[in-house]
């Protein structure tokens, strides 16, 4: 099993390149963000519920998203492994998701954490914002998510440091320039 981790704040890329990484290495995409959107769109309790949460950019709380993301990879069986896109963001959730992977003798293998700056960022996501058609991609709420990237889920870097699983990746790149570092990370990890 190959189990990724994709780290980084709102707007770095995370989506574009789990779509890259699946398409090569044939990892099942677990995005808690579309997974939210998902619900939401089918106005769905927990859709409703979270909507509070992410209208106002901040986290949705851990107990929710962490039952929300285990049962929806309990649904697929037989694969090479998962990429979490946007998940975990707190510390609670990544000692869960540990627990639970290690329980089940696959644990994460790399976190590739994309790096880029703060102006860049908020570049990027009001660009998006002009087609996303995400409530939560205003100026305002931008912010607040980057600032709650800041408090609440920045510290997991050095979480996974201290397990000798972090890759920082320069993603400051082209899509293309991105994958490719990438892409050398997860195939040295595999030895080929
Ligand atoms: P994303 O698409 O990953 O940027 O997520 C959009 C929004 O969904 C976030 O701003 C949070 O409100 C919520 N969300 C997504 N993933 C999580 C998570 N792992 N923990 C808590 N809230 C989350």
């Amino acid at each position: 099993m190959l189990n990724v981790i994709i780290f980084g704040a709102p707007g770095t890329g995370k989506g574009t390149q789990s779509e890259n990484i699946i398409k090569k290495y044939k990892l099942v995409h677990l995005s808690t963000g579309d997974i939210l959107r998902e619900e939401m769109r089918a106005e769905s309790q927990i859709g409703l519920a979270a909507k509070k949460f992410i209208d106002d950019g901040q986290l949705v709380p851990d107990g929710v998203i962490i039952d929300l993301l285990f049962d929806r990879a309990a649904k697929h069986k037989d694969i090479q492994g998962y990429i979490f896109d946007g998940f975990p963001r707190t510390t609670v959730q990544a000692e869960k998701l540990d627990e639970t992977v290690e329980r089940d003798g696959a644990p994460i293998s790399l976190v590739l954490y994309l790096d880029v700056s703060e102006e860049e960022l908020f570049k990027r996501i009001m660009y998006r914002s002009q087609h996303s058609g995400r409530c939560d991609d205003t100026a305002d709420v931008v912010r607040k998510r980057i600032e709650v990237y800041k408090h609440q889920t920045y510290p997991l870097l050095d979480y996974y440091r201290k397990q000798g699983k972090l890759k920082t990746i320069n993603g400051m790149g082209t899509i293309e320039e991105v994958f490719e570092e990438i892409e050398e990370v997860i195939d040295s990890y595999l030895g080929v």
